[in-house]
């Protein structure tokens, strides 16, 4: 990979041979020495850590490494003599084997989950691991499975381990293996192949054997050109997992009209996953969290990073994390960190993450959403791989706010509507975009009238004038602009009030994007005080009413940093709609003490403010 310094980047690619596999393979081997006696291998590969195991047992001197499967039973039976063992039977055949061994099983977790046989098997392998441990036998059964379903009961019982794909040092052999194989010449100098070899990151070994396989096919010989063939290939194989989506590197900073403060924040970084800014002492940027009002060039900037950065899109979409189509939510989210991981440096991009993770709040999930949640979160928190999020949200209010944090993001950025400014860079872009010179405009005027206007709506409108244009076989100009920009009602008219709460919101807790409203996080925030619990009568007066109320409304003043949880914008809408300020009140008091959600808040005070 070449950075933007035009030097050719490797630091990503100096692992020794086999690396990964040696260190996993090393903790798997320290586990069975200590006699642990249930691992579970969480992966798709089970021939290629069968392979491993076995090499690993006889280092150890263990001759007795059996394999189980459901269909097959053991790998010794004989299926002439009667149908396979059944899992029970397996089981109680590794308890019986009084000589060291290695025992794995294939796709056990079906029977740990099922409720008919859950109990039975939960227990048989809790009797298992406690005379195993007793035993001056090394004994240990493997699980692999592609699913991390370990029921609570055995979680004291069974070590999992997240077993990678293979890394470079893996491939390499792969690739020499292939070449020896079919006899194919290999075409490639150094560079090139260090450039194969890291393009068939994220694939398993099967997957990697028949990319290569197909490379030498045609012509019997591996080239160059062929590291395109690997590339796509292997965003075939991403998009056929389901979950993650490789985007092509279309967009650049100079198609970003203004956010010149998150430009300016982003090309600062632009080398800060290189050796030498690990040696400069710089921590590797994490990632970003964008919020701010739709169609304001959130996702256009997650693009853009991309190709700024020259690192490969991942979009990882949320909605089919929990759709449940392709597996079980939270190994959707595990599997898709390893395969940005093993793709990395690579740019991760979350697009309107509190879609995902709205279901938390309503707990109607039993707790599938904070699982998955979790597991991203402490990724985020310990990943020692060059995987920067661009993480996008709307709707702050649906975000947990552990999510906020700081710590998790390097920031948070608010885009926010363009000004007059911005709004002249977006329309130029635009025209140029459709052939157009923004010369022959009058872009001064209509970036003051197109004030409270998105990017998007600023897109849709040259369109739309570019087809008045068209019908009225004459060309574009800026009379037509001006009619289509009056047509037009923007989404700042209609969201005035969550606008206005999430710049509130802004004003405290995220950077602005745009550098003329810099302000955000480099503000001193102010310091939070204490909330006095308030007490409400269930019946009110009128004047105790109206005391509450004062009371309340000094005390959100007061505590501005506070967080509140739980009110929705809809139900505050209509309490005020109604003038009833005290249900709110009282409502927002009783749950405060849930706390936990600035943007409720702020809503509730930007709310107070257009009404009262
Ligand atoms: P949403 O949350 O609805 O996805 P978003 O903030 O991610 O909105 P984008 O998808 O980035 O918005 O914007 C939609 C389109 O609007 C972009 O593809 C681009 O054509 C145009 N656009 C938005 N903002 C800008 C901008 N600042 N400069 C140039 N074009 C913009």
């Amino acid at each position: 990979m070449t950075n933007n310094n035009g030097d050719s980047e490797t630091v990503t690619l100096s692992h020794t041979k086999g690396d990964s596999r040696l260190k996993i393979d090393k903790e798997i081997e320290l586990l069975i020495r200590a006699k642990y006696p249930i691992i579970s291998l969480l992966s798709w590969e089970e021939d290629r850590i069968t392979r491993q195991l076995k090499q690993m047992a006889a280092e150890l001197d263990i001759e007795n490494v059996r394999t189980w499967s459901f269909s097959r039973g053991f790998d010794d039976e004989d299926l002439s003599l009667g149908p396979p063992k059944d899992p029970i039977s397996a089981l109680d055949d590794c308890l019986k084997d009084e000589q060291d061994g290695v025992f794995i099983f294939y796709d056990f977790h079906p029977f740990l989950r099922d409720h008919a046989s859950r109990s039975l098997f939960n227990r048989k392998l809790r009797d298992l691991a406690i005379a195993f441990r007793e035993s001056p036998l090394l004994r240990t059964i493997i699980l692999i499975s592609p699913i991390a379903d370990i029921p609570d009961e055995l979680e004291k019982d069974v070590t999992l381990i997240d077993y990678p794909l293979p890394e470079v040092g893996e491939i390499d052999d792969i690739f020499e293996e292939t070449i020896k194989t079919t006899g194919a010449k290999s075409l490639l100098s150094p560079s090139d192949k260090e450039k194969l070899l890291k393009a068939a990151l994220g694939l398993t070994v099967n997957e990697i054997r028949n990319v290569f396989a197909k490379a030498v096919v045609d012509n019997n010989q591996i080239q160059a050109e062929d590291i395109q063939f690997i590339i796509e290939e292997k965003r075939q194989i991403i998009r056929k997992s389901g979950i993650l989506e490789y985007y092509p590197l279309e967009e650049e900073f100079d198609s970003i009209g203004g956010l010149n403060a998150l430009k300016e924040w982003l090309r600062q970084r632009s080398n800060s996953f290189s050796y030498k800014a690990r040696e400069f002492g710089l921590p590797e940027p994490k990632g970003i969290l964008l919020v701010g009002i739709p169609g304001c060039g959130k996702s256009l900037s997650a693009k853009a990073v991309a190709a700024e950065w020259k690192q490969p899109l991942l979009r990882l979409d949320i909605g089919k994390i929990f759709g449940g189509i392709v597996g079980s939510s939270e190994e959707n989210m595990r599997r898709a960190i390893k395969v940005a991981e093993s793709v990395s440096p690579t740019i991760l991009w979350l697009d309107e993450i509190e879609k995902g993770f709205a279901g938390m709040k309503d707990g109607g999930d039993s707790g599938v959403t904070s699982r998955v949640f979790g597991t991203f979160l402490t990724w985020m928190q310990e990943k020692n791989k060059p995987v920067f999020v661009v993480a996008t949200a709307n709707d702050i209010s649906k975000l947990p706010p552990e999510f906020l944090r700081k710590g998790r993001f390097d920031e948070i950025f608010f885009v926010d509507l363009p000004e007059p400014d911005e709004i002249k860079e977006i329309i130029a872009i635009h025209l140029q975009k459709r052939n157009r010179d923004p010369e022959d405009f009058d872009l001064e005027m209509l970036a003051k009238i197109a004030k409270g206007y998105t990017g998007a709506e600023i897109e849709q409108i040259i369109i739309s004038s570019l087809y008045t244009a068209f019908h009225t076989n004459k060309d574009i100009d800026t009379a037509m602009i001006e009619t289509a920009i009056q047509e037009t009602v923007p989404l700042s008219k209609t969201m005035e009030t969550e606008i206005t709460a999430l710049r509130r919101w802004a004003q405290k807790r995220a950077r602005f994007a745009s550098e003329v409203r810099t302000t955000g996080s480099d503000q001193m925030k102010p310091p939070i005080k204490p909330l006095t619990k308030l007490r409400f009568p269930y019946m009110f007066d009128n004047q105790q009413k109206a005391n509450t109320f004062s009371e309340f409304k000094e005390l959100c003043k007061e505590n501005e940093s506070e967080v509140w949880e739980n009110i929705s914008a809809g139900r505050m809408e209509k309490w005020l709609e109604r003038n009833n300020f005290f249900e709110l009140a009282a409502e927002t008091a009783k749950l405060r003490d849930y706390t936990n959600n600035d943007i409720a808040f702020e809503q509730f005070l930007a709310l107070l403010e257009k009404v009262s």
